[in-house]
């Protein structure tokens, strides 16, 4: 793979700045006030150097080990941002402190503490964002949204670590009026903890996320095309 195998790149991302500032105009926001994150999990690093050459910053990937090699492959790509999406385990998280990504991932009291030890014993500060399990899903990650005050609570004293807001991945079963339920949630439990950032929507639902009140979209398809097996 090269940069110059992603013809269709800049024109896809362009599709996807597009999209957000129609939502943004119909939902009376200002477009400044959603990040677009680009989420390159699965594809090869050219596909970030080609991204960034288009313009994009912001970049998310889920699995530490591969998001370890990309930025290790990469060479310093000017105004570049990595932010950690998936699941991270404990024993993993000296890995992602030393990449200098936040983590949108956090979602439990003794992963909030572990990365705060790491963060406070490298002497960074690490952004963090709590994630909710806002469809309460048995098999999925986040904290449940009636322990989420608690938790902002705790992390907001812990050293290490500077929490921005709240993340949250909806049950892929929520289309239509169960989407938009889980999303005004998200946005309620953000406006209520006054916490400012908001990271929600995706490929598919990224309109509607933005319409209520996403202040990150998190876009991977949409942007890379289909991912590689
Ligand atoms: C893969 C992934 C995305 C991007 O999903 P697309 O449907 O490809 O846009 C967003 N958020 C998280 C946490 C992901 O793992």
């Amino acid at each position: 793979m090269a940069v110059n195998d992603y013809p269709e790149l800049p024109q896809r991302l362009a599709d996807v700045r597009g999209r957000i500032a129609d939502a943004c105009a119909r939902a009376g926001r200002p477009v400044d006030g959603v990040r677009l994150v680009a989420i390159s999990k699965r594809h090869p690093v050219e596909a970030i150097m080609a991204a960034h050459a288009a313009g994009q910053r912001d970049f998310g990937e889920n699995y530490v080990q591969e998001m370890r090699d990309k930025l290790s492959s990469l060479d310093e790509l000017e105004g570049m941002a990595m932010r950690f999406v998936g699941r991270l385990q404990r024993n993993k998280v000296g890995d992602v402190v030393g990449c200098g990504c936040s983590v949108d991932t956090v979602d439990s009291e003794r992963l909030a503490r572990a990365l705060s030890r790491r963060a406070a014993t490298a002497g960074v500060v690490v952004d963090v964002l709590l994630q909710v399990n806002i469809g309460h899903e048995p098999q999925k990650a986040g904290v449940m949204p009636d322990e989420v005050g608690g938790l902002v609570e705790l992390v907001s004293t812990l050293p290490g670590l500077r929490l921005g807001g709240l993340m949250a991945i909806p049950p892929a079963t929520d289309t239509g009026g169960a989407a938009r339920a889980d999303f005004e949630r998200m946005h309620r439990l953000v406006a209520d903890l006054g916490l400012a950032e908001l990271s929600m929507g995706m490929s598919a639902d990224l309109e509607l996320a933005v319409e209520l009140g996403a202040t990150m979209v998190r876009i991977g398809t949409a942007i890379f095309g289909p991912r590689p097996d």
